[in-house]
Order: structure tokens, then sequence, then C-alpha cells
């Protein structure tokens, strides 16, 4: 997509440091990490959400997420690695092509995942029917 930076960093229009990059994939570290190492890995095709990309596509991402991940690890030495992928502006996504964060974690690096909300009785077996019925569609 024309005006899509992302696809501008894949063209070389923009740099970026790149990290790996194979005929469907390209990873380069995220200019404002959470920490040093913090590298995203993309599609090399436009598109803007996990439920855009094609299952085979998707298979490339993932199984690149998984060596990069191991790689940025060792490479910058950290204690974990957390995952994130925002789906949609109301999400969090900032640039409309899909993308990964891999993220190498420290310990007391002040990264909060998420507050933790609770069900009343019988609600999460309400909430759980409801999402499978679309998976049976
Ligand atoms: P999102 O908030 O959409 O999940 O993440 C977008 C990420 O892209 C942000 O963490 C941001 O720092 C990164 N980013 C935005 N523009 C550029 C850029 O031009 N180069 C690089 N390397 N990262 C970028
Ligand atoms: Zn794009």
């Amino acid at each position: 997509m024309e005006d899509c930076i992302f696809c501008k960093i894949i063209k070389g229009e923009i740099p970026c440091s790149k990290v790996y990059e194979d005929s469907n994939v390209l990873a380069f570290l995220d200019i404002g990490p959470v920490n040093h190492g913090h590298t995203l890995v993309i599609p090399k095709e436009h598109h803007k959400e996990l439920k855009d990309i094609p299952d085979e596509l998707l298979k490339n991402v993932i199984v690149a997420v998984k060596k990069i991940s191991s790689a940025v690890k060792s490479g910058v030495s950290c204690d974990g690695i957390s995952l994130n992928m925002s789906n949609g502006e109301e999400a969090g996504q900032v640039v409309p092509h899909a993308h990964v964060h891999i993220i190498p974690r420290v310990k007391g690096d002040g990264l909060k995942l998420w507050p933790q909300n609770t069900y009343e009785d019988g609600e999460m077996d309400k909430v759980c029917g409801k999402i499978v019925t679309f998976l049976n569609e």
C-alpha cells in the first residue's frame, strides 16, 4: 500500500535495522523499543490485521516469530520474551500493517500487561458459549 510506513520499509524507501528477511517476512527493530532488541515481524504483503492474513502466510510469520524470538533472547540476554499483536485502532494498533511485537523482558522493566477482570456466577459459561457459536458456524 502506497502510504503505508511498513510497506515503505519493505521497499527500502525508509531505512530500518533489519533483523531477518525471507521471501514472505521481514523483521526489524522497533524505533521506540520497550527494551533494546524489541523487534517487529511483518508479512511482506500488506494486510491490516491478523484476520486478513492468509493462513499459509500466517504460518510463515509465526514460524519466523519463533526463530527470531530465540535470537533476540540470546542477542540481548534478556530474561524472557513477550509477544504482542494489536488488531484495530481501538486495540492500540497505530500502524495499519499487521505486525507482531517481540518484546525482550527484563525483571522489573515496568511493562504492564493487562488488568484482570472477574466473572459473576454463570457468566463465564455464557461468554464461552457466545464465542463457540461463531467457531461452529
Ligand atoms: P502498534 O502500536 O501499531 O502495535 O506498533 C507500531 C510500532 O511501530 C510502534 O511500536 C512504533 O514504535 C513502531 N514504528 C512506527 N514507525 C516506525 C518506523 O518508521 N520504523 C520503525 N523501525 N518502527 C516504527
Ligand atoms: Zn503496508
